[in-house]
């Protein structure tokens, strides 16, 4: 695979709701985007042992469509570009309602340095000089 990162979706809620739900629908969200986004509650239901013909509860997990709130006036960004495939997010861009931009994923030129914690807030910002006992050899 090339290096490209590819692009990222940025939507904005420019006229719809105060709070606009969008439903990221498993179908095309998911498979298209190749990730689930999808949480899972479990269930249960009746279920006929067809062998012995009692009833029981029959356990399982199943997906619950993932959705996203997005407040009006703000750009909300991460979401996979399949996400303007999805026909709820088409028929709001087609009524004016959101607008979406794509945004290039680019290389990270910042090097965060991952050992260091909240920054310019570091209360013990002395190392505390506690030598490990020598080992004895
Ligand atoms: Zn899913």
């Amino acid at each position: 695979m090339a290096s490209v990162l590819g692009t990222t979706v940025e939507l904005r809620n420019v006229a719809g709701p105060r709070h606009m739900a969008l439903t990221l629908d498993h179908g095309t969200y998911c498979e298209r985007g190749g990730a689930c986004k999808c949480s899972t509650e479990s269930y249960t239901k009746a279920h006929r042992d067809p062998a012995t013909g009692a009833l029981g509860n029959l356990a399982g997990i199943r997906p619950v469509t993932a959705s996203v709130t997005l407040p009006r006036g703000v750009w909300v960004g991460g979401f996979h570009p399949v996400v303007l495939r999805i026909a709820g997010v088409r028929s709001a861009i087609a009524q004016g309602l959101i607008e979406c931009r794509e945004v290039p994923i680019a290389e990270v030129e910042s090097p965060t340095p991952p050992m260091s914690g909240s920054r310019g807030d570091s209360p013990t910002r002395r190392a505390r000089r506690t030598e490990p006992a020598a080992s004895g050899d």
